[in-house]
């Protein structure tokens, strides 16, 4: 099932299995570009790592670089994991572990909001500094547990974005 809901900037859809995941972050890999931000939403497994992981494999590498099959581990414990692509560097956050919202400029916030693309996982616990401007990716389970549901909510440039991918209802 998609729901479009142009006016409020939002796409519900249904993520039967991890390949669904997939599909959707190779669906957006064209959008992102330098500066953009991407929170990723959900609880424990619901699936946040899988999409930031498919979404770094589909953007295409700079040409010596491995690019496709490389590995994309869960930045859990180091944090910040970053990555070499195109259209620009991909700076992929946990920040789970993160208590206080000023300890992430230590983990090089800055630079990836300026030059990067930036997919962020636990985005709460960014406080103020996440910015307005990004897409939100609200990932959760299904009533059975097995397939996973998310709602894309796009803010300021996103919001065009997500309707010309999605369409209008
Ligand atoms: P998170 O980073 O949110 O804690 P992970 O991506 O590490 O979650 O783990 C998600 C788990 O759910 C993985 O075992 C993955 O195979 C599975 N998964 C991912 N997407 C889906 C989906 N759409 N339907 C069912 N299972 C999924
Ligand atoms: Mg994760």
């Amino acid at each position: 099932m998609t729901k479009v809901d142009a006016a409020a900037c939002e796409v519900c859809l249904d993520l039967p299995d991890e390949m669904a995941t997939r599909h959707l972050a190779r669906k957006l890999a064209p959008l992102v570009g330098k500066g953009d931000v991407v929170a990723l939403w959900g609880d424990l497994g619901s699936g946040k790592t899988s999409f930031a992981r498919a979404l770094i494999r589909a953007l295409p590498a700079p040409s010596g670089v491995r690019g496709g099959d490389e590995e994309v581990p869960s930045p859990t414990f180091t944090l910040v994991q970053t990555y070499s692509r195109l259209p620009a560097d991909v700076w992929h956050f946990d920040l789970y572990r993160v208590d206080r919202p000023e300890d992430i400029h230590e983990l090089g916030l800055e630079e990836a909001l300026a030059d990067g693309i930036t997919l962020v996982e636990w985005p709460e616990r960014m406080g103020t500094l996440l910015p307005a401007e990004r897409l939100d990716l609200r990932l959760a389970y299904s009533d059975d547990g097995k397939a996973r549901r998310v709602t894309l909510v796009g803010h300021g440039a996103w919001c065009r974005r997500l309707a010309e991918v999605f369409g209008h209802d």
